[in-house]
């Protein structure tokens, strides 16, 4: 297995453990079972990626300590955790051993358990039975209540990872040209995002011609040719684990299709307005509002198919989402992406992305490449 630690300062979290005892106490939860994954990572610092055997931090809503349960064979990967800083145990199984029991002991009788969003359905079957009067509900609701609140380190974290991505956009010049295949531009992508600075490619989009229409097409063997329009959409972690995800739009040569620039020009005056829109107490559906009434009012609206932005940190996409419905409140430390896109099926689409912080009076933005349609030499 491989597990990542992230170097948080214990401290850090240690209130994280403390917040999130009392928001499941508020909620009415007698415990949060969390698996494997950014959820376990954000409140201790580290987690693995086992899976059919169960590891699983039983955070009680009570003043009991917070236990790590997790098989034994495991227990090496989680060696860096800092258990005593954390008033963390550990309780270790072996196979051939019942890891629902184990848990089911811990709880005592609870009335109503939390489950991370990500627990595998067998798992979320196992503590059934082992604790078979408790209502199960998700741990989403309650711990997104925290990471959509993000701290000084967490947003110099998605700084670094802005910087780095920009970076990688500025050398396109390098890997997009007609005659090559997405795929083998989105390979040479894949290794300039890790040169820059990222942990790992988490994803590559290269949507050239026609493809750039599907908003979340990969690469594929087609051959980019003079006069393309290409979407580019680029993200990854950096060594602390908060993630990166910036879309430029480029030409390769100048567009074949005489529509491009008025329609960019529409694309880039809607994203340009709902980020000038974020500000502290502003709800999030408000952003994607004045995005798309921009799109809208020049006739694009059935083309723009997707929510204005998704939430960023630990995983790419988490609260905040930034979609119609959405009347969640903007907060100084909300951090999220900003990327309306227009679609023109069989044609060409664009889509300009940039992820944001909300500051204390507006918003920063953390990619600052340009955003103008970028025409590439043929
Ligand atoms: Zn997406
Ligand atoms: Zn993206
Ligand atoms: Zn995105």
């Amino acid at each position: 297995m491989s597990t990542t630690v992230s170097g948080v300062d214990p401290a850090v979290l240690r209130a994280r453990l403390d917040r999130a005892r009392s928001a499941a106490a508020d909620a009415g939860v007698d415990a949060l079972l969390i698996p494997p994954g950014s959820d376990l990572r954000y409140l201790i610092g580290g987690s693995g990626t086992s899976f059919e055997r169960l590891t699983c931090l039983v955070l009680p809503a009570g003043d009991r300590p917070p236990v790590l349960v997790l098989p034994k064979l495991e227990a090496p990967g989680y060696a860096a955790i800092p258990f005593d800083d954390l008033g963390l145990e550990a309780s270790a199984w072996v196979d051939g051993e019942d890891p629902y029991a184990l848990v089911a002991g811990m709880l005592g009788r609870p009335t109503v358990v939390a489950l991370g969003d990500v627990m595998p359905a067998l798992h979320v079957l196992g503590l059934r039975g082992a604790v078979p009067g408790a209502e199960q509900r998700l741990a989403g609701p309650v711990l997104r209540e925290l990471r959509m609140r993000k701290d000084a380190t967490e947003i110099a974290a998605l700084r670094e990872a802005g910087a780095a991505i920009d970076r990688v956009h500025a050398r396109m010049s390098e890997f997009l040209r007609a005659g090559r295949t997405e795929a083998e531009v989105g390979a040479d992508i894949a290794a300039a995002i890790v040169a820059e600075g990222h942990v790992r490619a988490e994803f590559v989009i290269v949507g050239s011609g026609p493809n750039g229409a599907s908003p979340h097409h990969a690469v594929s063997d087609r051959v980019i040719e003079a006069g393309d329009v290409v979407v580019i959409d680029i993200g990854g972690p950096v060594a602390g684990g908060y993630n990166s995800d910036s879309t430029r739009t480029f030409a390769v040569g100048e567009p074949r299709d005489a529509d491009v620039p008025a329609t960019y020009a529409v694309l880039r005056d809607a994203q340009r307005a709902a980020v000038a829109a974020v500000r502290p107490g502003v709800p999030a559906q408000h952003v994607d509002g004045v995005a798309r009434a921009i799109i809208s009012d020049a006739g694009f609206g059935k083309y723009f198919i997707h929510r204005t932005g998704h939430g960023i940190g630990l995983d790419v996409h988490e609260d905040p989402y930034i979609v119609s419905g959405n009347d969640l409140a903007l907060e100084p430390g909300m951090a999220f992406s900003v990327e309306p896109g227009i679609y023109l099926p069989g044609r060409w689409g664009a889509r300009i992305e940039d992820i944001v912080v909300v500051t204390q009076d507006g918003v920063e933005s953390l990619n600052n490449r340009p955003h103008e349609l970028v025409v590439l030499p043929g």
